[in-house]
């Protein structure tokens, strides 16, 4: 069974690799911080090592470039999210595209992992009511969509929202339908799918040149929202799926943070988008799984990432098996992890 996990710490490092082997992983994914050399034990233990970077990220940048290239809200207003700027501005695609092609030349990693390849989410907040700039308008006319129907009708549904004290559907997957009473705003999800599956064939075209180039077949992954969440921040399952290697919902059970479902599950009914959701079972984390499997064809390598730190591991990643997982992912790997990792390594075949 494929096993991967996110990160490796930084002390003993031969050492956790080595233990990563001995315990049946086969992959591990590091962050953008990480080079040739300072992956090359990992390599040498035996483990495949893929990168990661976050997509649109404006991060580094000086802030007057930051604020020109963050999302607009429908008023014109700068929304930044998860440190990112707009998916569709070409500055931060040929950013994102370079770093790939820089990382599958160097010949040190066996793939590369797309995080962050969408647009806002419900945990930016005001923030997720995007992109309305002057690119975007461009695009949306490009594609045939009506920029101005949308940018009236996520306005309306931002008011409605903000005027509501029940919520607008009781779960994440009952949003859109309950979106059709603003055309707007379906085409606005649309729209979104539209431009990520735009960069991601381009990053997949980047990818296959290096193939070329090399002999050897670099792999193409994604990180990914949960079913529900994924269909509002422009990330279609059964579109991206041909364009991948390697499909994993991030389905973490407790973790907080951008991204983790119990954050935008919380955002979403803060923002009166959802009702609450009360602590989450890996019952519920299989059935999330079980939602991505549906939405995928059975030859596509799904392959959820789950949350290492939880006492619960060994029962999500059961659970996660069970409703058609093909191979776990694992965030993250830290000094002082090794019995998570060793009652995550004990499930499956
Ligand atoms: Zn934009």
């Amino acid at each position: 069974m494929f096993r991967r996990i996110f990160g490796l710490p930084a002390e003993n490092r031969a050492e956790a690799a080595r233990f990563l082997v001995e315990q049946g992983f086969q992959a591990v994914v590091v962050g953008a911080e990480e080079t040739p050399e300072s992956v090359r034990l990992a390599t040498d233990a035996g483990l495949a090592v893929w990168a990661c970077r976050a997509a649109f990220s404006v991060r580094g940048l000086p802030e007057a470039q930051q604020q020109d290239l963050l999302a607009r809200d429908p008023d014109g207003a700068p929304q930044r999210w998860f440190t990112s700027g707009c998916p569709n501005r070409r500055e931060l695609r040929e950013a994102h595209l370079a770093a790939i092609r820089h990382l599958a030349n160097s010949g040190a990693f066996a793939g590369f992992m797309l995080d962050g390849i969408r647009f806002a989410s419900p945990n930016a907040g005001d923030g997720f009511f995007t992109c309305f700039c002057d690119v975007c308008r461009s695009k949306a006319k490009v594609l045939g969509f009506d920029f101005e129907r949308i940018r009236h009708d996520v306005g309306a549904l931002r008011d409605d929202l903000g005027a509501r004290s029940e919520p607008l559907a009781q779960s994440p997957a009952e949003v859109p339908p309950a979106l059709e009473r603003w055309p707007g705003t379906a085409e606005w999800l649309r729209f979104r799918a539209a431009c990520v599956q735009e960069h991601v064939r381009e990053v997949r075209a980047a990818v296959d040149e290096v193939v070329d180039h090399t002999g050897t077949r670099f792999q193409l992954g994604a990180y990914l929202f949960t079913p529900g969440f994924a269909a509002l921040v422009g990330q279609q399952y059964d579109a991206l799926a041909p364009l991948l290697d390697v499909i994993s919902p991030m389905i973490y059970r407790t973790l907080e943070g951008d991204a983790c479902l119990v954050a935008e599950w919380g955002a979403s009914a803060h923002l009166k988008l959802v009702a609450p959701h009360g602590e989450f079972s890996p019952t519920d984390v299989g059935a999330e799984v079980a939602g991505a499997r549906a939405l995928l064809s059975s030859e596509e390598r799904l392959v959820p990432i789950l949350q290492l730190a939880d006492d619960l591991v060994a029962e999500t990643s059961r659970a996660a098996l069970a409703a058609g997982a093909g191979g776990l992912d694992y965030f993250s790997y830290r000094s002082g992890s090794e019995p998570y990792v060793v009652r995550a390594a004990g499930v499956g075949p």
